[in-house]
């Protein structure tokens, strides 16, 4: 036997209708709920043994349309919550595609590494790297982010031994930099979190203080993290200062610009990116601002010399030939720790190629508007407060409760996702919980924007 359908004629009707329901679901993406729970009964129903007989495809068709009603809603115009992409119907024909090949893009000669490495190039020309700029599509910010400081650490230990290195961000950085700390073997408080000023930007002085002391105490710093939009408020440092100092103290100067990058796009707001280009690395998402169906992350290194030292150690089984299916000119298993890869880059392709660069411009600039239109909504009400200034796409607020304030704010941000109406998630902010807004979303109009505004303002007046 093979796992070849039995009567491909069945099989073809059961996937012509499968995408039939996937369509639909993109179709009417705005219709509905934004989030709803899975249902108790279809949870225990999942609880089953491992099948050992197989089941017909139009049985799994019935099973995936159930599956299709509970995501967390991120297709949804009214999706608000940390910083989810809405991703666009493009890529349901490359993820068929890709399907139907079953490509390891690790490497070897054929079509895969070369459209990833013509995304490579296109993405380093948007953000103002050279040509010679290598990079991979990674799963996310956070593999990009670990596929980088591999690289700015191994330079490193060419000099120094591990227990000296001492790297700076701002203690607005994401996470993932001190996982990928910890996950390359450097104590997570070698990594400094230099606190912010009232922009939430990194205070340039004291990052300053603390490198000469660091220094003074012979510890290496050989790394510095810029951020082109912070997870908490879409705040951006200021990155051409930092690049300087990077500069003066031979540190590999990373940025996070895992959503915020894409804001290089924009028409008022790109000169705030002033100095991505410098970086010796950049990691950003496809799947947040781009839009591009998840995974899809970025990384951009300058030197691609430091970055193959880094991860080409190739073995007998994995010889490189001048000719034949083991050669061609790139391997994505000499730039990061995967051998084994789908090809996620198709989709980046075919996406970037049915919008073209101008149409996800319009997206990133429609939204940094409406985040404006979302302050001056939230400055215009009595009952609502302004918790963070608003540079790119996110807006942190409150409801002026008068008692327990911090709790009936989560509870009425609880209350708005379960209601199915909107899906805005919490943060803290200066020891304050937040209402966090974020719109990275092609499909919110300011309709949703007000939508959004008066349940909030109905909800708070309930639980007053
Ligand atoms: C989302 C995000 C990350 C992590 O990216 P993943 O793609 O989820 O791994 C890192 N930094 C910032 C600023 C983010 O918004």
């Amino acid at each position: 036997m093979t796992l070849d359908p039995k009567n491909w004629t069945d099989f073809r009707q059961v996937a012509h209708a499968m995408l039939d329901s996937s369509l639909d679901k993109m179709e009417n993406s705005k219709q509905g709920r934004v989030w709803t729970p899975v249902p108790k009964n279809l949870k225990a129903n999942l609880k089953i043994d491992a099948p050992n007989e197989g089941a017909t495809p139009q049985q799994i068709k019935q099973e995936l349309d159930q599956i299709l009603e509970y995501g967390p809603g991120n297709t949804h115009p009214r999706f608000f919550g940390w910083v989810n992409g809405a991703g666009s119907p493009s890529n349901i024909l490359a993820e068929i595609a890709a399907a139907s090949m079953n490509v390891n893009s690790g490497g070897r000669n054929h079509i895969a590494p070369i459209i990833e490495q013509q995304i490579i190039k296109w993405s380093a020309g948007i953000m103002g790297m050279p040509d010679s700029t290598t990079g991979l599509i990674t799963s996310g910010t956070s593999m990009a982010t670990i596929i980088a400081l591999k690289v700015a650490r191994d330079k490193a230990l060419e000099l120094h031994d591990t227990s000296t290195l001492v790297g700076y961000t701002s203690a607005q950085t994401h996470n993932c930099i001190a996982k990928a700390f910890d996950l390359l073997g450097i104590p997570v408080t070698a990594l400094r979190k230099i606190p912010c000023d009232n922009n939430f930007e990194i205070d340039i002085k004291k990052l300053e203080e603390t490198i000469e002391k660091d220094i003074s105490r012979n510890l290496h710093p050989f790394t510095l993290v810029g951020n082109a939009g912070t997870v908490n408020t879409g705040s951006i440092d200021n990155l051409d200062k930092l690049a300087d100092i990077a500069n003066n103290n031979d540190m590999w100067y990373h940025i996070d610009g895992a959503f915020g990058s894409a804001a290089i796009l924009s028409k008022t707001v790109h000169h705030r990116l002033k100095g991505l280009n410098r970086a010796d690395s950049i990691a950003f998402d496809f799947h947040k601002w781009w839009q591009v169906n998840y995974e899809a992350g970025c990384v951009l290194i300058k030197d691609h010399v430091s970055h193959k030292k880094s991860f080409a150690n190739r073995p007998e089984y994995l010889k490189y030939y001048e000719g034949g299916l083991a050669g061609g000119d790139f391997w994505a298993m000499d730039y990061g720790p995967e051998l084994s890869r789908s090809f996620r880059a198709l989709k980046v392709w075919v996406h970037l190629k049915s919008h073209g660069i101008d149409q996800i411009a319009d997206v990133v600039e429609k939204n940094i508007n409406q985040a404006q239109y979302l302050k001056n909504r939230i400055e215009s009400e009595g009952a609502l407060e302004l918790l963070a200034p608003v540079p790119l796409n996110i807006c942190c607020f409150r409801y002026k409760f008068q008692s327990d304030i911090d709790m009936n704010n989560s509870l009425l941000v609880l209350k708005i996702q379960e209601s199915g109406i909107a899906v805005p998630s919490t943060t803290v902010i200066d020891g304050n919980t937040a209402i966090r807004v974020n719109i990275t979303n092609h499909r919110t109009k300011v309709s949703d924007i007000d939508l959004l505004i008066n349940s909030v303002l109905e909800i708070g007046e309930s639980l007053i």
